[in-house]
């Protein structure tokens, strides 16, 4: 299985920034120590063009051209800077290069077999509050509508179905595929969390602060459910955030590790039923202990390993 990397792009932060950017190195270099099949791969930039497919290009030529306003800065989070533009850009690459690990391995095995990989992972992304004119929430470019627009230039009649499962809305993705229908938005989110207006994706399910294992597992069986009643999906993007942990600084539910464990199992399991193939990102996570959080992340990354390969 491919997973891409983005963590030797790094973004000069000022001193105390709350973004804990090590994880991201931490996170690679677990993975290289304790999983075995994985090939870490530098991803490709995403390309102007790419970008387009979800975004103005009066606000791409803001960003590569260092034209941000003081107040689009503040809205993303990040300080402007050459960094900043390649790290947005791998970060798009890595979901986009995910995209077509999978297609490449399927068509060399088209005409047999089923093909072998079934699931990469692009070890950052999940930028999902980037909208079509501009960034919010640590998030410059949106990777998941890009990378699922990409392959709908490869695969013309792909139906795309978005699990966000990272504590916060995913309000860009929503926003700016409001209206295709090809594009499938699935959401479950803290009610009260950041973003404070919500938009619609094609499934909401907005969970009350405080949220346990039971509840939560409950609600996202019930979601897939009703997610494959209603839309024929072909290829899924998994959102697999892990501030829905208790231990999260900014997440206000409380899943214990198991209940990421069962989360992903459920995920998985489904996919497998539903023969899909899957580019994973891992989206948010601000644990104060960062290993703990790696460690979760790690395993989730496992269990795609397994599914990948089942
Ligand atoms: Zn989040």
């Amino acid at each position: 299985m491919h997973a891409f990397y983005t963590d030797e792009f790094v973004l000069p932060l000022p001193e105390g920034h709350r973004f804990p950017m090590q994880k991201y190195r931490m996170l690679r270099d677990k993975v290289s120590q304790n999983l075995n099949g994985i090939n870490l791969l530098k991803p490709n930039p995403a390309t102007r063009d790419q970008l387009l497919l979800a975004h103005s290009p009066v606000y791409i030529d803001q960003v590569f051209r260092g034209k941000l306003s003081p107040a689009q800065q503040k809205e993303i989070g990040f300080p402007w800077s050459v960094e900043m533009v390649e790290r947005s850009i791998r970060s798009v690459g890595a979901t986009v290069d995910g995209v077509f690990s999978l297609i490449e391995v399927e068509s060399k095995h088209q005409s047999h077999h089923k093909p072998h990989h079934k699931a990469a992972v692009n070890l950052a992304g999940g930028t999902h509050h980037a909208m079509q004119h501009t960034g919010s929430g640590f998030c410059v470019f949106n990777d998941t509508v890009v990378a699922a627009r990409v392959l709908q230039q490869l695969k013309p009649q792909a139906k795309v179905l978005v699990i966000d499962l990272d504590v916060h809305q995913g309000d860009g993705t929503a926003a700016i595929t409001q209206g295709d229908h090809s594009i499938f938005t699935l959401s479950l989110h803290g009610h009260h969390n950041y973003p404070f207006v919500k938009q619609n994706s094609d499934l909401d399910v907005a969970l009350p602060d405080g949220t346990g294992d039971e509840d939560y597992l409950l609600q996202l069986e019930n979601a897939l459910s009703r997610t494959e009643q209603c839309f024929p999906a072909d290829f899924v993007f998994y959102l697999a955030g892990m501030d829905v942990h208790q231990n999260d600084r900014l997440g206000r539910l409380c899943l214990t590790d198991s209940g990421i464990e069962e989360r992903d199992n459920m995920v998985f399991s489904w996919l497998s039923k539903m023969h899909l193939p899957v580019v994973m990102s891992m989206a948010g996570g601000y644990f104060k202990d960062l290993d703990h959080l790696t460690d979760l992340q790690c395993a989730s990354i496992g269990r795609l390993l397994r599914f990948s390969v089942s």
